[in-house]
């Protein structure tokens, strides 16, 4: 059944008086992160705390060329440098977009690396006001911003974030939150199957 113009008319202007509110709160939030350094890859802005480095981001995402990624090529036909952590960001994103069959080419997001649990939730608490459920990542889709505490900086975790960003930006209409969590958690799974596999 059509529904009348008029609905579809408040309908709209609600919609967007939603869009105006959410990017105004976008651009005024105080999450309360301090950063330390900030690196650009392709698909990521990234922000990282004060005493958290590179390379213990990278021993702890823990991706290699024994991992099947990129339509079941391995990590070894892929130009990236194990050593540089935005390479490897970007690498993971393909991975995760690859998984998910959702192409995002043009996509451009946020993380921000917390030092530890602790800070994560002062985060959390700032933003929301409440305590998260979670103390290891979330994600802000009115941020594009995925937090994530150093401790837990694996690939499991980040790309089932990953995977909150990409369907974000991939759907126009956004999917039932539980229907988003099954397909996150399909990424957290394909991803520590990957390193049992040969
Ligand atoms: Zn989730």
């Amino acid at each position: 059944m059509m529904r009348p113009k008029t609905n579809l008319l408040s309908v709209l202007i609600f919609a967007m008086a939603v869009v105006a509110v959410s990017l105004s709160w976008a651009a005024t939030v105080d999450d309360g992160f301090s950063v330390g350094h900030k690196i650009e890859t392709r698909h990521f802005n990234v922000f990282i705390a004060p005493g958290v480095d590179d390379a213990l981001l990278i021993r702890s995402l823990d991706i290699g060329p024994e991992h099947k990624i990129l339509s079941g090529q391995s990590t070894a036909g892929v130009s990236y440098s194990a050593n540089n952590l935005g390479d490897l960001l970007d690498v993971l994103f393909g991975w995760v977009c690859n998984v998910l069959d959702m192409k995002l080419y043009s996509y451009k997001g946020v993380i921000k690396i917390a030092r530890d649990e602790n800070e994560l939730k002062g985060v959390f608490r700032k933003l929301y006001g409440q305590e998260g459920y979670s103390q290891k990542a979330f994600y802000v889709s009115e941020l594009n911003t995925i937090y994530i505490a150093a401790p837990d900086f694996t690939k499991e975790i980040l790309s089932h974030e990953m995977g909150h960003a990409i369907m974000g930006s991939y759907f126009v209409v956004q999917p039932p939150e539980k229907i988003a969590e099954v397909l996150a958690g399909y990424i957290e799974y394909q991803l520590r199957k990957s390193n049992t596999q040969p």
